[in-house]
């Protein structure tokens, strides 16, 4: 995800922060930079001037430039803009109402609405809500067929196939099963279009006005670009769109559909499909995702991912540790054991601070497993001692480290930084209180 645009973003904010003072001119540069980077990474030409301007105006004041670290503070400066662009804050679908509440779901044909529609499911299931399926999509054939099997794969109720009853008709025989049947939430999958078309929006228009939802959700893929934001733009015209899934950002290097959705059509986006299973699917951080743009990480959902991953009592350990600020090479092991388990780092990739460099340097993009393994090698190599004072590895032991693990001092250095970023990082975490939520789900 994003994950040209992170580089390129990345080049930036080395040769700025590479500096000591500052001039306006080479903020006025590097923005310009900025631009073209976001530019090719797809987002919509307005979107993108009006966020180097207003990046530009805040980061070219006196206050910026005299300060001790100016190039850190634009960064700053850069990364609030993002999640003001993409947010700015987590929205939420708002199902608080006397069940069943409607969740609607609109896209075109492919986007991958039926698959939301069931990881939503699977999703809210979790939650422990009572969550009925219904299909109106009578034009595709099998259609209906396709979220029973789906139904049944997450172990979730789907409304009966009636053939030959026309979407409203289904729409309300789905709403009065699900009162009766005390369903907390019903999700109408209704049927996809090839192209914004205005019989099926006129459908679709009767079924919101018969069910009345809570929510309506609209399914594209992220991987058309700016198409995408036109889509939303046009069926935002026709109903009142309370939130965008974003699909296929698993394979969205460029992320333009993302980072343009907010402020071209005022919508929020609220999820993020990272994949064809079931549960490949992420509430929408803008705050997480802006962080994972700028290459500075993202561990909160690190420690999410891994939480789910790790045994409980490993996880009761973990989350003391963490609770006290504490992050030493043993609990990096532990991570890198657990990303192993998890199936590689692709994925996990961005959001360990400095992964990605260190994962660039070492083995020149070529991923995987080899460098987790390296990285095991080189704690390993570790004496017990070094690995809870990390800081005990001067350049003598750094020799015999890379010695031991067949590396080089250069990746023993890269190691110690990583883990000293994500003990940063931690200890930030820690700062801010906002462990709370993730000792919940670590416990
Ligand atoms: P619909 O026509 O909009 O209902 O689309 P489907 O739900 O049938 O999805 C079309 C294809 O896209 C299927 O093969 C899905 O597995 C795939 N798909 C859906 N969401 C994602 C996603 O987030 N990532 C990836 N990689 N594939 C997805």
């Amino acid at each position: 995800m994003f994950d040209s645009l992170s580089e390129r973003l990345g080049g930036v904010f080395d040769r700025l922060k590479g500096r000591g003072a500052l001039t306006e001119a080479d903020v006025r540069t590097a923005m310009r930079e900025v631009r073209i980077a976001l530019l090719e990474a797809d987002v919509a030409l307005p979107v993108a001037r009006s966020f180097v301007d207003s990046v530009t105006e805040k980061a070219v004041g006196q206050q910026v430039l005299r300060s001790i670290t100016p190039g850190q503070q634009v960064v700053k400066i850069v990364n609030d803009a993002l999640i003001e662009m993409l947010g700015p804050d987590t929205a939420e679908l708002e199902l608080d109402v006397t069940p069943p509440a409607v969740v609607m779901m609109v896209g075109l044909q492919g986007s991958g609405k039926t698959t939301t529609t069931a990881k939503l499911a699977k999703l809210l299931k979790k939650q422990g809500k009572k969550v009925m399926m219904a299909s109106l999509d009578v034009n595709r054939p099998n259609a209906q067929e396709q979220l029973a099997i789906l139904g049944t794969q997450i172990e979730g109720a789907t409304l009966p196939i009636v053939a030959g009853q026309q979407p409203v008709d289904i729409a309300r025989r789905a709403l009065q099963a699900a009162k009766l049947q005390g369903f907390d939430v019903l999700m109408l999958d209704t049927a996809g279009r090839l192209h914004v078309d205005q019989q099926l929006m006129d459908e679709m228009k009767a079924v919101a006005d018969i069910s009345k939802p809570q929510e309506i959700l609209l399914v594209v893929d992220s991987l058309t670009g700016q198409d995408a934001v036109n889509v939303a733009q046009s069926f935002g015209e026709q109903v009142p769109l309370t939130g965008v899934v974003l699909t296929r950002m698993d394979g969205d290097a460029r992320g333009g559909a993302a980072l343009s959705m907010r402020a071209v059509t005022g919508k929020p986006i609220k999820f993020a499909g990272v994949g064809e299973k079931l549960d490949a699917i992420e509430p929408f951080h803008p705050q997480r995702v802006a962080g994972r743009i700028l290459g500075m990480g993202d561990v909160v959902s690190l420690v999410e991912k891994a939480a789910q991953a790790i045994e409980a009592e490993d996880a009761e350990k973990m989350a003391a540790r963490l609770a006290k600020g504490q992050f030493d090479m043993n609990d990096l092991r532990s991570q890198l054991g657990q990303m192993r388990r998890m199936g590689g780092i692709g994925a996990l990739a961005g959001m360990i601070p400095g992964m990605k460099k260190a994962q660039q340097a070492m083995a020149n993009g070529a991923v995987d497993e080899r460098i987790l393994l390296r990285m095991d090698a080189m704690i390993t190599s570790m004496t017990p001692k070094e690995r809870t004072k990390p800081e005990l590895i001067n350049a003598k032991r750094k020799i015999r480290i890379a010695k031991g693990s067949g590396t080089t001092v250069q990746d023993v250095n890269k190691l110690l930084k990583m883990h000293q970023e994500m003990s940063t990082a931690m200890k930030r975490i820690k700062k801010m209180g906002g462990l709370k939520g993730m000792l919940g789900m670590l416990g």
